[in-house]
């Protein structure tokens, strides 16, 4: 069931994304060689506990992972892509690494993932990142009341084909709001003018993410660790987006 929010909840989704975007903004900063993934969990951890905020990943025991999660954010380096299980690993010079948080404050959910390099990037990696990153831009355009879910999915795979990258569609967008996972699911593939109807109220992650070279995923040995099967890089980059009568607002902006 899509349940839509009045103009008042949307606003305090948006307080959530701040905070959200604000704790993002601080692991891009401390994302630096020689940093432990472990220490990065730690802030976040922290910052969730001064916050009052309630980590929508602890506990997390969904039905294809090993639960329940317990950390608070998700750390996904090089070809992990999703639900990266934070462990004993100190930060490399080129490292692709993939932060996705989602909390909520008050009872209203914020989600949104970023991916960094860190230290010196290789090109094709700036490129897979700088993908993500327009593939998310474009969606959001198109996010907008009576176009559908297909125009987003579409959008992202749009950008995803023009820069020559595959796309898996196990793993998409989705509704959000009092709670991380709510209908509809946003596929990263799809046709335009088909789909669920966007409406005002209507509050969505829309997350494209990429591998180089397989649209297909591993899952592994930790048990919710995401892999680009062939071993190939990945990034992924999500914002929380209202749609409203006035176009799509990002609600997971630093503010
Ligand atoms: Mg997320
Ligand atoms: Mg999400």
């Amino acid at each position: 069931m899509v349940e839509l929010k009045s103009a008042a909840e949307i606003a305090r989704m948006r307080v959530t994304g701040e905070f959200v975007a604000n704790v993002l903004a601080e692991l891009r900063d401390r994302a630096r060689i020689g940093v432990n993934l472990l220490e990065l969990e730690a802030h976040v951890r922290e910052r969730i506990r001064e916050r009052g905020a309630v980590s929508c990943y602890w506990d997390y025991s969904p039905s294809f992972g090993r639960g329940p999660f317990r950390n608070t954010v998700c750390l996904s380096v090089n070809d992990a892509v999703l639900h990266g299980l934070p462990f004993d690993y100190a930060l490399r010079d080129g490292d692709v690494l993939t932060a996705d948080l989602a909390v909520g404050i008050d009872g209203w959910v914020a989600d949104s993932a970023t991916t960094v390099i860190v230290g010196t990037p290789a090109p094709a990696d700036s490129r897979l990142v700088r993908a993500t990153e327009e593939a998310l831009e474009a969606a959001i355009s198109v996010a907008l009341p009576g176009n559908r879910i297909g125009d987003i999915s579409a959008a992202i795979a749009g950008v995803a084909h023009a820069y020559g990258y595959p796309v898996n569609t196990e793993f998409g967008g989705h509704g959000l709001g009092r709670t991380m996972h709510e209908d509809p699911h946003i596929p990263n593939h799809g046709r335009p003018g088909r789909g669920y109807t966007l409406r005002p109220g209507l509050t969505i992650a829309i997350e494209p993410w990429f591998a180089r070279t397989t649209d297909r995923i591993i899952t592994d040995p930790d048990g919710w660790t995401i892999r680009s099967a062939d071993g190939s890089r990945t990034a992924h980059s999500e914002h929380t987006v209202a749609i409203t009568e006035a176009g799509p607002q990002v609600l997971t902006r630093a503010a």
